[in-house]
């Protein structure tokens, strides 16, 4: 079976991975920009079962956190190199709410205790190094024949020649108006110009929330209007939420905190030494993913202060900025068929190391046995 999947992010290669495990696949994977050139590069990189502020245990984020940890396992086995923090994440909490749901987990699922007055250690909490984490998985892809095509696909239907289509592209979904037409029931009214909603003003925009995506807002600009469209009619709907990171130089004369500490902010250590990671900004109605790194600093900086005292020290070295695809009304991933022989992963919002390698398995599982 000949299988094409746009998108070399963490859902693209780990649905690659797992269908790889049957032989008689082979498997093509076409990326304008290469490996992680979308969100999954840009990511922080903690991966935890508690995303949001609410502290709510995530849907499936049991065997989300196992098939991802299984991922990561078999990238270090083979590179031979640390790729993910594993010594836990803390949480500092917001509110006598988060506070006693905290607790509850605590005895209910045994991978959380209190640490100190007002934070959380989340012992099962890890910090990947995203680009060497994806770097990995694709050497064990390229070990199991997998091919990376690094080309655009500007139209589904140049991949007419393969098996099975899965779009794996992240918020690039949103360049494939021909999608529509191949939901059913899908076609008719479908206005596939850019959104006529009027620009939003940076200036304008509501504060920008924590790493948490409880709020969701539609996205503006090219296209918007038409992934709603597609995605309604599939009984979806969803929106992108620019997010941007800064990675920071450590001075030596400080001594970095040594796990991800999470407030509003958060603060991370980076897979390059002596840097560390500053996040994220969650931007509503923006649909660029431009590092802006003067409004990246404004949001954050005040933000992790409380977590780190001496953040005033640590100087920008780089921004880096992506584009979340989130499902409202629910954080579990999109996993579709379109039609016979056409799917769709994605909607991995701020959960993409949570669930990527579980989203993966099950879209795999689908196309090789049904289901
Ligand atoms: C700043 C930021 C910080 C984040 N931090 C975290 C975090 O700490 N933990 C976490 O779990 N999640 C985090 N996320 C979310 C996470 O990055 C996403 O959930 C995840 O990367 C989505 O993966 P994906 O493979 O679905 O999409 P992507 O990683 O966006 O991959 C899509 C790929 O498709 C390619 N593509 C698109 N269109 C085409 C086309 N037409 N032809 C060819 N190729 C195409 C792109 O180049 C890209 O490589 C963060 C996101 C951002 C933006």
């Amino acid at each position: 079976m000949r299988i094409a999947i746009v998108g070399a992010g963490f859902s693209g290669l780990s649905t690659a991975w797992h269908l790889l495990n049957k032989e008689s696949c082979e498997v093509f994977i076409f990326d304008a920009k290469g490996i992680g050139g979308g969100a999954s590069g840009m990511a922080a990189g903690l991966m935890h079962p508690y995303v949001g502020e609410e502290g709510r245990r995530s849907h499936l984020a049991t065997e989300g956190m196992a098939a991802s940890r299984e991922l990561i396992d078999r990238v270090e086995e083979k590179s031979g190199k640390k790729v993910a923090n594993r010594e836990g994440i803390l949480r500092y909490m917001l509110s006598e709410e988060q506070t006693q749901r905290y607790f509850r987990h605590c005895t209910e699922y045994g991978d959380v205790e209190p640490d100190g007055e007002g934070c959380f250690w989340i012992k099962s909490g890890m910090t990947v190094d995203c680009p060497a984490y994806l770097e990995g998985l694709w050497e064990l892809l390229s070990e199991r024949g997998a091919t990376l095509v690094q080309e655009e696909v500007s139209c589904l239907s140049f991949l007419k020649d393969y098996d099975e289509v899965i779009v794996a592209a992240g918020a690039g979904m949103l360049k494939f108006p021909e999608l529509s037409h191949l939901i059913p029931n899908a076609t008719e009214n479908l206005d596939l110009r850019p959104s006529q909603s009027p620009g939003i003003e940076r200036s304008n925009l509501a504060p920008i929330s924590n790493n948490g995506d409880d709020s969701i807002a539609p996205i503006a600009g090219a296209f918007a209007s038409v992934l709603n469209q597609i995605f309604s009619r599939v009984g979806y709907k969803c929106y992108t939420v620019k997010g941007q990171v800064l990675l920071c130089t450590v001075p030596d004369s400080i001594q970095l905190p040594p796990v991800t500490r999470i407030l509003k902010g958060y603060i991370a250590p980076s897979g390059i030494p002596g840097h560390c990671t500053i996040g994220s900004t969650y931007e509503r109605g923006l649909s660029d993913d431009l590092p802006d790194p003067h409004f990246a600093r404004a949001d954050l900086f005040p933000k992790v202060a409380p977590l780190f005292a001496k953040a005033d020290q640590l100087k920008i070295a780089d921004c880096k900025a992506g584009l979340r695809v989130v499902r409202k009304g629910h954080y579990f991933p999109i996993i579709a068929q379109v039609r016979s022989g056409l799917w769709v992963i994605g909607a991995m919002g701020s959960r993409g190391l949570l669930y990527h390698a579980f989203a993966g398995k099950l879209l795999a599982e689908a196309i090789l046995y049904g289901g």
